[in-house]
């Protein structure tokens, strides 16, 4: 518990167990709770899409409905209030149009409208809430009008001056880019051209960047990566500029959310010190993929979007290799571009007894993988954070991943002579490093002594996101100190 509590509002296109794309929701709904856990009043808050319904969440309406600028007309917003089950406050602004009549968080032509919606509804909903955080903390494009906002404008108005600014990247490929008339319609004509956007565009992670009070991204690798040309997906000289207020945090796991002693959905519960119970969630994986069920030869998983940044590209000639020319198992789950999921469907018929590829979203089937595959690959071209690989360790999975963003500061390189390391890591990125990380593990394999020791080296390192509450605890002290 804190001596010095803070007023925290977290905000957020997307919160599990609201609405679900991507990690960050995963993000927005465990840290909260974490700095909740700290003492700290955080809120969240979230736009209301039609898929969240009153019902299940127990919504009650908060005050009179407000209205907001959008182009021509003003869009009406109400608040509604919920409490998760851990206590943690939640808002949702519901639009009718934008939000409410709605059943995706994104994907829609007026995205960039719908999100300075929720924009604009956001600083009204503070003063009808008559509530005032310390410091605002944005994720995303989506949600960066607010701390541009508050820079360009709120410092005339009493009520937003104090508020401090910490705007998140999660996902640099992501920018929000859209045509100037937005500054129009959301009445903020004061935003300047900066000199990262093309002409005539308003790119919003650019603008949340350039008028935070401080910046960062989900893992320090990251954020050493993004300040480079070839990563800073255009806007390196920005992030260049304002280097000395960006930051790294690690997305921390939700410990609860998955723990291999209780996870109600894997066929045997297990724990670092009965670790033999594991191999049963082997046996069933392999049953439930068809493949032969033995023991000894190596499985090898993977949980991913299909998707090129995910180092698709290199598995065709890796599972040629790794199929072809040893006794291994391969499991995939995954969707995405329709052109992996036919090279996964070829590989599972070129491999019959050896690969299987679930290609769908099962957040049920994830879970018996982690729990039951002996290593667990990550390619990735770039990683922000990663939580795969996270998992994959805290069930004793043993992971073998590229060397970059979150990857590279979450897994230790496993080499015999010094008998420590938590994972196999390769840097190039080719097929042939690939292959190598994934001999190398193979050949541990064979030595269960040395195995077992590096699965439990990374079952017992800690993911939660106890230490990096801590962090972003400090961040919003820096970012309130240099807002003063
Ligand atoms: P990203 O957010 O870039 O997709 P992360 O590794 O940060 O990558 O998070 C991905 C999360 O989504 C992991 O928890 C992973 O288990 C899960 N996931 C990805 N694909 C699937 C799938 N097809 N079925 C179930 N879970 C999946």
């Amino acid at each position: 518990m804190t001596t010095n509590p803070l007023r925290i509002l977290f905000l957020s296109a997307e919160a599990v167990p609201f609405a679900k794309v991507g990690g960050l929701a995963d993000v927005a709904g465990s840290l909260p709770k974490a700095l909740r856990g700290l003492g700290h009043d955080v809120r969240l808050m979230i736009p209301r899409y039609g898929t969240i319904s009153s019902d299940d969440f127990d919504l009650d309406k908060i005050g009179e409905p407000f209205r907001v600028p959008a182009g021509a007309g003003k869009e009406y917003v109400h608040v509604m209030g919920t409490t998760t089950d851990e206590g943690v406050p939640v808002y949702l602004l519901w639009n009718e149009h934008y939000f409410t009549s709605r059943e995706k968080v994104y994907g829609f032509e007026d995205d960039a409208q719908r999100f300075a919606v929720f924009g604009r509804g956001v600083l009204g909903a503070l003063k009808l809430l008559d509530w005032k955080p310390d410091v605002i903390h944005a994720n995303d494009w989506h949600t960066a009008l607010v701390p541009t906002w508050l820079e360009l404008s709120g410092w005339r108005d009493p009520f937003f001056r104090d508020m401090a600014t910490l705007f998140t990247i999660h996902n640099l490929a992501y920018q929000g880019i859209t045509g100037r008339l937005i500054l129009r319609f959301a009445q903020m004509d004061d935003v300047e051209h900066l000199s990262v956007e093309q002409p005539g565009a308003v790119n919003w992670m650019a603008q949340g960047i350039a008028h935070s009070d401080l910046i960062n991204t989900v893992s320090e690798r990251y954020a050493q990566e993004i300040l480079s040309p070839e990563m800073g997906m255009g806007l390196d000289p920005l992030l260049n500029a304002r280097k000395d207020r960006l930051h790294g945090v690690l997305n921390g796991l939700d410990y609860d959310a998955w723990n291999p002693v209780t996870d109600p959905h894997i066929p045997h519960n297990f724990d670092v010190r009965a670790l033999n119970r594991r191999a049963a969630n082997k046996i069933a994986l392999q049953q439930q993929a068809r493949l032969p069920v033995r023991s000894e030869v190596p499985l090898v998983g993977m949980i991913t979007r299909l998707d090129q940044v995910k180092g698709m590209d290199l598995m065709e000639p890796v599972l040629t290799w790794l199929l072809g020319e040893n006794n291994a198992q391969f499991i995939l789950l995954g969707t995405g571009d329709p052109r992996y999921h036919e090279m996964f469907e070829s590989i599972q018929k070129r491999f019959p007894g050896q690969a299987r590829a679930f290609l769908k979203f099962d957040a049920v089937l994830a879970r018996r993988i982690y729990a039951g595959a002996d290593m667990f690959l990550m390619p990735s071209l770039i990683e922000p954070c990663g939580l795969g690989q996270m998992i994959a360790m805290r069930y004793g999975s043993v992971p073998i991943v590229r060397e970059t963003g979150g990857l590279a500061d979450t897994v230790i390189d496993h080499t015999p002579e010094r008998g420590h390391g938590t994972g196999f890591v390769f840097s190039e990125l080719t097929p042939e490093a690939c292959n190598d990380a994934l001999r190398r593990a193979l050949e541990t394999y064979q030595d269960k002594e040395m195995w077992r020791a590096l699965q439990m080296r990374g079952m017992g390192c800690d993911f939660s996101w106890t230490a990096s509450a801590e962090e972003y605890v400090n961040l919003y002290h820096k970012a309130i100190t240099l807002h003063e």
